[in-house]
C-alpha cells in the first residue's frame, strides 16, 4: 500500500501540510462520530486574533482496481483487486507485476450456494498458494457472508447470525494461519448493527484497532451514500483502519478522509456501451480504459482534497508598483 501511495502523491503532484479547516467541515454530515469530536482548541491570541494552525491533510485511500481476468496481474503494476472465484481454477498463476488484494468471492459463493462452498482450510491453502506463486499479495479478505437482502434470502438466517459466522470463521482462519495478511470484515446493513459487528469482534477476542486494514462490507449496496457515509464516519472514528468494499466515485467524494482504500469494478459497466480505444466494440474488458477510469478517479480525489485543505496563499515578493503603492498611501 505504500507503493500505491508514494503513486497517489506523484500522480497528484503535491503532498505535505496545508492550513485547512476541520477535515470535511464544509460538506460532509456533521452526526454521528464527527459529532461527538472534541471542540477544536481555542487559539485565539489575547487580543482577540484567530490564528490558523497548519493541519495536515489526511492522506488519499489507496483504490484498488477491480479487473475480471487474473492475468492482468501481469500486465499492469496498478493495485488491483481480484476474487478468488477467478483465481482458483487456474493452473498457471500470472506472476504480478505490482501490489494486489483478494476477494473472497463471498457475493457470488452465498448468492449462488447460499452457503460458503469453500472450507477455511481451501481457503488458506488457496492463498498461500497466491502469495507464494503470483507473489505481492498485500491482503486477502476473509470469507464473509454479506447481509444484503438476496444474500440474507439464500442462507434463511439473521443480520446477527451473519455477524457471527463472519467472526467464527475469522477466528478460523487466523488459527489456521496466523502469518497470512487476511484482515476482518465487518458485516452489516445500518449503524447500529456495524457497531454490534465491532462489539461481536471485541467479545471474541479481537482488537481491530490493531489489525492494520479491517473491510466494511454490504455499504455499497446501500441505498444511499449517506447512511454508507456514517458508518465509515462510526468505524473511523473507533480508531480503525478501513477498506470501503465496492466504494468508488459517489461516494469517496465525501468519505475519504476516513477510509485507508476502496476497490471498485464500476469501470466494467462503465464502459460497456463506449469506444474509446477504437480496436473492439465495448470498453467493458479494457484495461486501457480500466486505468484510465482509476486515474480520473484520483484525480477527482486530489482535487476534493484541495478544496477541503486549501493551502495558505503564498507571500508575494513586494514589486517597484507595491512601493509606489506605498508612498502614494497618505
Ligand atoms: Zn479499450
Amino acid at each position: 500500500m505504500a507503493h500505491d501511495l508514494k503513486e497517489l502523491n506523484t500522480e497528484a503532484g503535491e503532498s505535505g501540510v496545508r492550513t485547512a479547516r476541520r477535515p470535511g467541515a464544509d460538506r460532509l454530515p456533521q452526526s454521528g462520530a464527527f459529532a461527538r469530536d472534541a471542540p477544536a482548541p481555542d487559539h485565539s491570541t489575547a487580543c482577540g486574533e484567530n490564528i490558523t494552525l497548519p493541519v495536515p491533510e489526511p492522506p488519499l485511500p489507496t483504490f484498488w482496481l477491480g479487473a475480471h481476468r487474473p492475468h492482468r496481474l501481469k500486465q499492469t503494476n496498478a493495485p488491483l483487486f481480484i476474487s478468488n472465484r477467478q483465481l482458483a481454477p487456474v493452473r498457471t498463476l500470472p506472476r504480478a507485476l505490482g501490489p494486489w488484494a483478494l476477494d473472497s468471492g463471498g457475493f457470488t459463493e452465498i448468492t449462488k450456494y447460499g452457503e460458503w462452498r469453500t472450507t477455511p482450510q481451501q481457503y488458506v491453502r488457496q492463498i498461500r498458494r497466491y502469495r507464494d506463486e503470483v507473489g505481492q499479495l498485500a491482503w486477502a479478505s476473509q470469507q464473509d457472508p454479506m447481509c444484503e437482502d438476496e444474500a440474507l434470502r439464500m442462507t434463511g438466517l439473521s443480520i446477527d447470525q451473519h455477524q457471527d459466522l463472519t467472526v467464527t470463521n475469522f477466528l478460523s482462519l487466523r488459527w489456521l494461519a496466523p502469518e497470512l495478511p487476511i484482515i476482518p470484515v465487518f458485516q452489516g446493513w445500518l449503524r447500529p448493527h456495524y457497531v454490534r459487528c465491532a462489539e461481536k469482534f471485541a467479545a471474541a477476542g479481537v482488537d481491530l484497532t490493531r489489525e492494520p486494514l479491517v473491510g466494511v462490507g454490504s455499504i455499497c449496496r446501500l441505498p444511499n451514500t449517506f447512511t454508507a457515509g456514517w458508518i465509515l464516519q462510526d468505524l473511523h472514528a473507533m480508531g480503525l483502519k478501513l477498506h470501503a468494499f465496492g466504494y468508488k466515485k459517489t461516494g469517496l467524494a465525501s468519505s475519504w478522509p476516513y477510509v485507508a482504500s476502496a476497490d471498485s469494478m464500476a469501470w466494467s459497466k462503465a464502459g460497456r456501451y463506449e469506444r474509446v480505444c477504437g480496436t473492439h466494440s465495448g470498453e467493458a474488458n479494457c484495461l486501457s480504459y480500466a486505468q484510465s477510469w482509476r486515474r480520473d478517479l484520483l484525480h477527482h480525489l486530489v482535487d476534493i482534497r484541495a478544496r477541503t485543505y486549501p493551502r495558505p496563499a503564498e507571500p508575494r515578493a513586494i514589486t517597484a508598483h507595491d512601493a509606489d503603492d506605498a508612498h502614494a498611501a497618505p
